[in-house]
């Protein structure tokens, strides 16, 4: 017994005395496992985030489960280096899978499927049409490990009708993405002049941008057609940005805003109900006075888009937390989603 009491303490102590009398080789080690083990941990903290995600579904009141699951996501993306994580990549294409074939489920029969991928990224579908925004690789990030792969963007493109680029920046506009829509007969409305010398260039639309004008776009081979007004956004002052509002053949409208930020732009943003009827608004996150946009457009539902891009700078992210604030008082309009999530559309 003595002997046992006495032997206790010492194990006790031993984690300090050997820390600091380890080996310089021993201690190396060790930090070389860090990132396994930070890997690890957002493995874990990923999968109960698709565990939760499944079980509380994107709704207008956010349950206190809900609301979790976004925050750990945004605790993993709000990392200056998060693209580099294996975890995250894996998630990144698991996600943009599950909404392959959340499209291949049930047929859409009435409303609309609304799908939400990286970063401003939407598919929606209707009985009669899907049009994708913005949809992107991953490839501007830089990072091999953080891009879609070929197979994945070629379901993508051949689940949808019709692809729409609000302006040039890669956060937005990805050349593999074009190519693989015109290569598979899809028709994809081009920001001015963008890729017109690339050899696809003949499957691009460019949009006149005013207010003013009606726009038709034929879908599958001239069977169908949509009705465009394609707004003439800005981001800041230098760049051309637009700014879609999208009617279906089924009489469904949705609005795209691409990085629209521009408060002169005000002028015809806060106009936009006088003539439109606005489903579905899916507006940059970040754009300024939040509020005031939603008014202006006045949709029955809004779906923020943007938040959380890994290539910005923190101070520039959107985690799901500001989402909400930004919100103001029109956070009752609003379904926060997660990348690979879809939310089904009662139209009224
Ligand atoms: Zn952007």
């Amino acid at each position: 017994m003595k002997l046992h009491h006495l032997f206790f303490p010492l194990l006790l102590c031993w984690g300090s005395f050997g820390e600091s009398a380890a080996p310089d080789e021993n201690r190396a080690s060790w930090r070389d496992v860090i990132p396994v083990l930070v890997n690890q941990q957002h493995q874990h903290t990923l999968a109960a985030v698709e565990a939760l995600l499944e079980r509380f579904p994107p709704k207008h009141t956010m349950s206190l489960e809900r609301q979790a699951a976004l925050l750990l996501l945004d605790n993993v993306l709000f990392d200056p280096e998060a693209a580099e994580k294996p975890a995250l990549q894996a998630f990144f294409i698991v996600r943009t899978k599950g909404v392959v074939a959340a499209l291949h489920q049930a047929p859409v029969t009435r409303g609309a499927r609304i799908c939400k991928l990286y970063n401003h990224g939407f598919i929606v579908r209707t009985p009669s049409v899907t049009l994708a925004f913005d949809l992107v690789s991953g490839r501007h990030l830089g990072n091999d490990g953080f891009v879609l792969p070929d197979e994945l963007l070629e379901d993508l493109a051949c689940a949808c009708d019709l692809l729409f680029i609000s302006h040039f920046h890669p956060d937005h506009a990805d050349l593999r993405i074009a190519e693989l829509f015109v290569r598979n007969g899809k028709r994809v409305a081009a920001p001015e002049g963008l890729w017109e010398t690339r050899p696809f260039a003949e499957g691009l639309i460019y949009l006149k941008r005013t207010a003013d004008a009606e726009q038709t776009i034929p879908i599958r081979g001239g069977a169908d057609s949509v009705k465009v007004i394609n707004y003439p956004g800005h981001q800041g002052d230098p760049v051309a940005n637009n700014v879609v509002v999208v009617t279906t053949p089924d009489g469904l409208t949705f609005a795209h805003t691409g990085d629209q930020s521009n408060t002169g732009d005000f002028e015809w943003i806060d106009t936009v109900s006088k003539t439109q009827k606005i489903d579905v608004l899916m507006p940059n996150c970040w754009t300024p006075d939040l509020p005031r946009l939603i008014a202006g457009f006045n949709p029955v539902l809004v779906i923020p888009g943007h938040d959380n891009e890994i290539s910005h700078t923190l101070d520039q992210r959107k985690p799901s937390w500001l989402i909400r604030e930004r919100l103001g008082d029109m956070a009752g309009r609003a379904v926060l989603m997660a990348w690979g999530e879809c939310y089904d559309y009662a139209a009224e």
